[in-house]
């Protein structure tokens, strides 16, 4: 990639009407069969066209072809039955109903590897795909088998890597693992968390990413964000970890957050996938604003190691302001290029 600050987007974008119903998360499908699998690959080709014309340059599929982040991946999973639900607490923080583990975990067969695979043939820029991450996974499940959160992490980790391998033989460029439960289970993340993490991305040639976020903007992430004071520092246990890692970026939330800026130094070496978009507000933001979260950012980062990106997710939002939000980052980051570029020559 020789573009300098590539803009990227976190994971989700809003879903078309026709396919799921707008601003909420599992929502279900409106298709079936065919119909179904039609419609996702044109609800895909509108993401990536959308990402492409208003500047994104590491492109995704905006997840068009999963109803949720986590949930779809464990759905093609065995050992896992989704008749049998539990309500337990996830990420310490909200009651979700959630499958049941029921015996051991396998992947039966590829999960998202033929979407990916569209993806990279309908597009020649750098492609990123995100998978959920271990620890993240075992939170958003009932485990009635291996009763212990370890033993099961290291299931999925090996399951995520192979399906990892499958992807970055069908041609993405990126692989991020999406691990909001890094910022709340602080000890597990150092007892067995990055180990997890690594082992789900071991042996890649590709290059890996780990989104670490304080959750898509839900009334129940807000409240939670509410408690946590003025100055956010989950980041300053799990930087020092994931920076001696080897994960190559590090996704994390900036803008509107408490965290401060001076916590991305821990992540010296790596790249750093930068939230200059918020995802707690419809306001979109404007170029300056944007501009200035990075122009902070460069203090801790070097210019060749910062993606500009969202916060997180965009799939609760309109669609109008999710797009809108595209553009405002790559306007917002040409204005810090041109910065750069004057100061070089
Ligand atoms: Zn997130």
């Amino acid at each position: 990639m020789n573009t300098l600050l590539p803009t990227t987007v976190v994971g989700s974008l809003p879903k078309p009407s026709w396919l799921a119903q707008p601003e909420t998360l599992w929502s279900p499908w409106k298709l079936e069969g065919d119909a179904l699998l039609e419609g996702k690959q044109d609800a895909l080709r509108i993401a990536l066209h959308e990402q492409s014309r208003r500047g994104i340059d590491i492109v995704s599929d905006g997840e068009q072809t999963r109803q949720h982040f986590v949930t779809t991946f464990i759905e093609h999973l065995s050992g896992v039955d989704f008749e049998q639900r539990k309500t337990v607490r996830i990420r310490d923080r909200y009651d979700a109903s959630v499958p049941t583990v029921v015996g051991p975990v396998r992947r039966e067969r590829p999960v998202f590897v033929e979407d990916a695979k569209f993806l990279r043939a309908t597009t020649d820029q750098p492609i990123k795909w995100t998978l959920p991450g271990p620890m993240t996974m075992v939170d958003t499940l009932y485990d009635d088998h291996y009763k212990s959160r370890e033993k099961l992490a290291w299931e999925f980790a090996a399951i995520l890597n192979q399906e990892a391998k499958e992807l970055e033989a069908a041609g993405v460029d990126i692989i991020q693992f999406d691990e909001p439960a890094f910022n709340v289970f602080l000890d597990e993340v150092k007892d067995w968390g990055v180990a997890a993490l690594e082992r789900a991305a071991e042996g890649l040639r590709a290059e890996t990413a780990v989104h670490i976020c304080y959750g898509y903007g839900i009334k129940a992430n807000n409240d939670w964000k509410a408690t946590l004071g003025s100055q956010w520092r989950q980041y300053e246990e799990t930087f020092p970890l994931l920076q001696s890692s080897s994960i190559d970026i590090i996704s994390l939330e900036s803008q509107n957050s408490h965290v401060p800026m001076d916590l991305i130094e821990l992540l010296r070496g790596k790249k750093v996938m930068l939230g200059a978009i918020d995802v707690a507000s419809e306001t979109i933001e404007t170029p300056e604003e944007v501009a200035d979260t990075l122009r902070k950012a460069l203090q801790f980062v070097d210019a060749d190691k910062l993606i500009p990106s969202s916060n997180c997710g965009m799939a609760p939002f309109p669609r109008d302001v999710a797009l809108a939000k595209l553009s405002a980052l790559s306007a917002g980051t040409n204005i810090v290029r041109e910065e750069l570029a004057r100061r070089v020559s």
